[in-house]
């Protein structure tokens, strides 16, 4: 499909691995490869699915079903997320370890993308059910992952205490301490400082740049965030502490709005583990709404296709930085792309997380830990630089800055395949 076609509602495509697919042929084509780079690089390399047995409290076993997609190893270890959701398909677990190599792309960290999900709810199952199932994902997928294959990290529903359960099943397994094996891990086994506000970090320095290019101020510049997870709640905070009015936010559940910019801080403390805040209040809004609302600019941080050919005409935004994965569809992005609005997809946007696993991995490959500061100082210099490349690419190209994104991304893998022969 060209760039400038525009699909009626009714056409749209929201499976997440054939729009990635679309997208990656087209950043290809631009960049002068031919179908056999496309071919390789359309799907991941190796992905595994799995089916393992898991104790609950009530003394019954549940077999859950889990995947670990890696995407390409051409230059070095793979590397991405494990998501805990009930929405997990083998699909989407591809295409988000698609969009891992885009993300690795364009911060120039030295691994190909990967990820991981296990069909389940956490939200419904104990601390100690949870850690059981974490335990048996990484034995289940032990024989494709390692500090030096595929690196797992946190994503949607799991966080610290998870990859600190798996980092102790992995070590027991390989009967030495990995802390290299996994990222985002809790600071006394090795984590990272500034890892846990990396990705909101990231979203914020991509939000001052698009502000900067689009003549926009963040001194009272009314920002709506989609999801109060890890991402979406630290970026209201640091949007608030910037002098911006966060006038939305929303959960799973619902949303709430407040035009004069809702207390973040209260909110902050009173959210669960998941996110969770909006059941404690009475005059919600629906997530629907929120997307609509009359805002300069708008974060999706929750899931997959949010914005899509039903809404996208509605959104009201100026600039939307991406720190969900995928929230927008390919279609969507054309059709705001011709409206005038600035989107840093995801691919850029949450690129904080990954490149701040990166100096996590480096630190315990080393054995050497820096300060907050250096993390933060270095996670700048890469965020800029990589808004400038994609940026400066969309406007030589006249590219909407997905597109351009992409081309960025996918470049060096490309010359990596060939070089090493593979095609
Ligand atoms: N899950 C995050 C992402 O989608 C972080 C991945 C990582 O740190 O490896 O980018």
């Amino acid at each position: 499909m060209s760039q400038n076609e525009i699909l009626p509602k009714d056409k749209e495509n929201l499976d997440v691995l054939s729009g990635t697919q679309e997208i990656i042929k087209e950043a290809l084509s631009k960049l002068g490869y031919g179908p056999e780079v496309y071919e390789l690089l359309k799907e991941p390399m190796r992905t595994l699915a799995v089916r393992f047995p898991v104790r609950m409290d009530d003394g019954t076993v549940k077999v859950f079903t889990g995947y670990r997609a890696q995407h390409n190893d051409s230059i070095g270890p793979t590397k991405g997320g494990i998501r805990f959701h009930p929405d997990v398909t083998e699909n989407e677990v591809k295409a988000l370890s698609i969009w891992m190599s885009i993300k690795c792309g364009i911060a120039n960290l030295p691994y190909g993308g990967g990820k991981g999900g296990v069909i389940c709810d956490p939200r419904e199952m104990s601390f100690r059910e949870q850690e059981r199932l974490a335990r048996a994902y990484v034995r289940a997928i032990s024989q494709i992952v390692g500090p030096t294959k595929d690196i797992p990290a946190p994503d949607v529903m799991t966080n610290s205490q998870v990859m600190a359960w798996m980092l102790d099943e992995y070590s027991h397994m390989r009967e030495f301490d990995s802390p290299n094996f996994i990222t985002g891990k809790p600071i006394a086994l090795g984590g990272s400082l500034g890892r846990d506000t990396s990705t909101a970090r990231g979203v914020a320095i991509c939000i001052r740049e698009a502000a900067h290019v689009k003549g926009l101020t963040l001194e009272n510049a009314r920002v709506v965030v989609q999801g109060f997870g890890n991402a979406g709640s630290y970026l209201a905070k640091f949007m608030h502490d910037a002098g911006a009015k966060v006038v939305g936010i929303s959960d799973a559940y619902g949303a709430l709005y407040d035009e004069r910019g809702l207390d973040i801080d209260s909110l902050l403390e009173r959210r669960d583990s998941f996110g969770t805040v909006t059941k404690l209040f009475k005059n919600t809004i629906s997530n629907k709404e929120l997307l609509e609302l009359d805002c300069d600019i708008l974060v999706p941080a929750a899931i997959e296709n949010q914005i899509t050919m039903e809404n996208a005409d509605n959104i009201k935004a100026k600039i939307i930085v991406e720190a969900a994965n995928g929230p927008t569809t390919m279609e969507a992005t054309k059709l705001l792309a011709e409206k005038g609005t600035l989107i840093v997809p995801d691919v850029l946007g949450n690129s904080g997380g990954v490149i701040v696993s990166y100096f996590e991995w480096v630190q315990n490959n080393q054995g050497y830990y820096w300060t907050e500061q250096e993390v933060e100082n270095r996670l700048e210099e890469l965020m800029v630089r990589s808004f400038e490349t994609v940026y400066k690419t969309a406007q030589a190209r006249k590219l909407d800055m997905r597109l351009a994104a992409y081309m960025v991304g996918i470049k060096r893998m490309a010359e990596a395949v060939e070089l090493r022969g593979w095609v």
